[in-house]
């Protein structure tokens, strides 16, 4: 059964973490003379002090919005640094191994890489799903991780819900759910079971449906008790007063975020028809994200006939179980139609 304290690194347990001026002082006072920071301010007038280490404010609204607890949610540098942190501190490198199903996000292998953690790559289905059979003959003693992504990039669809469930019952390491596109799904996720599981962490970003790539959030949500141990290893000030303060603002306006999404889907679907129509074109993915993976007839020529008409996509032939597939952000209703245009221009010579 799921015991955090054995699947928690021996350093990390013992580490007394560092303790920032902003931690070890929390209250209020008119005379900050305890971080070293430029009194006089800045010529930008502000962000002389560093931020909240602890994200409290932009956590709770966090928490609203998502319906959960503050004390559930970790926030990072992008998503990225969530990934990096969860390996960090749950697997013993040169021992532990983490379990992935390519094709997928490439930052689970990378992270893990740099991590020296083993990669067992379990492929999915070729309709994309969860192998759980193969999954579970992987585990072996020193599996701490299975990192499932869903939506899942770069294919699109969402996972098996039922063997999601039988893996948070049945395997005694942490079970990841990659979110970052839930909100194009349609779905709810696996926010609501954070209670009833233990080694559940489900990852969503600020990058995709909020539009806010270039602030660099990400959130990693799950018990109390593993929030704790992220917060204890991560740099004490990793996300900057400046992304806290515009991320809040951003969130103060839920509704236009909700309405890039409506946007999204449906220019998604259009896309879709369009793309159908296209002699070149083999298969196209249903999506529950915010980009298409597309089957051409010859996809690495293609992509370079876009690039040369100003427009990058994906290349993603070289995938496992995408021999062909380009993956192919919605991109605005003038943008769409500039690709389409490009490819009906060029088509002819593939075809
Ligand atoms: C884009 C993406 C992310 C987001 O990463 P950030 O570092 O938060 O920008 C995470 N996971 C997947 C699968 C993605 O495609």
């Amino acid at each position: 059964m799921f015991d955090l304290d054995k699947l928690t690194r021996k350093n990390i347990k013992a580490l007394q973490p560092y303790s920032s001026a902003r931690e070890e002082f929390k209250g209020r006072a008119d005379v900050y003379l305890d971080a070293n920071e430029n009194s006089t301010g800045s010529v930008l007038n502000g962000y002389n002090r560093y931020p909240d280490p602890l994200q409290k404010k932009l956590k709770e609204k966090i928490g609203a919005i998502k319906g959960i607890g503050a004390d559930r949610i970790f926030l990072g540098n992008g998503s990225d640094e969530c990934i990096d942190l969860l390996f960090r501190c749950f697997g013993e490198p040169g021992t532990d191994n983490a379990i992935i199903c390519p094709p997928t996000y490439g930052m689970y292998e990378v992270s893990a890489n740099i991590n020296a953690i083993g990669v067992r790559k379990v492929p999915l289905t070729t309709g994309f799903d969860l192998d759980e059979a193969a999954i579970l003959s992987a585990v072996d003693e020193h599996t701490k991780f299975i990192w499932i992504c869903s939506p899942n990039n770069p294919t699109g669809n969402t996972m098996n819900t039922a063997v999601v469930e039988r893996l948070l019952q049945t395997f005694d390491g942490l079970v990841i759910v990659d979110e970052a596109y839930i909100d194009f799904s349609g779905k709810q996720g696996w926010l609501p079971a954070l209670g009833k599981y233990g080694n559940l962490v489900v990852l969503q970003t600020s990058s995709k449906a909020w539009g806010l790539a270039g602030l660099r959030l990400g959130m990693a949500f799950a018990s109390p008790a593993i929030v704790g141990i992220l917060n204890k290893v991560k740099p004490p000030y990793n996300v900057n007063d400046a992304t806290q303060e515009l991320v809040l603002r951003a969130l103060a306006n839920m509704e236009d975020a909700a309405a890039r999404i409506d946007t999204i889907i449906s220019e998604r679907g259009s896309l879709e028809k369009k793309l159908s129509q296209l002699d070149i074109v083999e298969h196209i993915y249903p999506s529950a994200a915010n980009f298409l993976l597309v089957k051409v007839k010859q996809a690495s020529t293609l992509y370079k006939k876009l690039l040369g008409a100003g427009i990058v996509v994906r290349d993603r032939s070289r995938e496992q179980n995408c021999e062909n597939c380009l993956r192919i952000t919605v991109g605005t209703k003038q943008e769409n139609e500039k690709l389409i245009q490009t490819i009906q221009q060029y088509q002819g010579e593939f075809l």
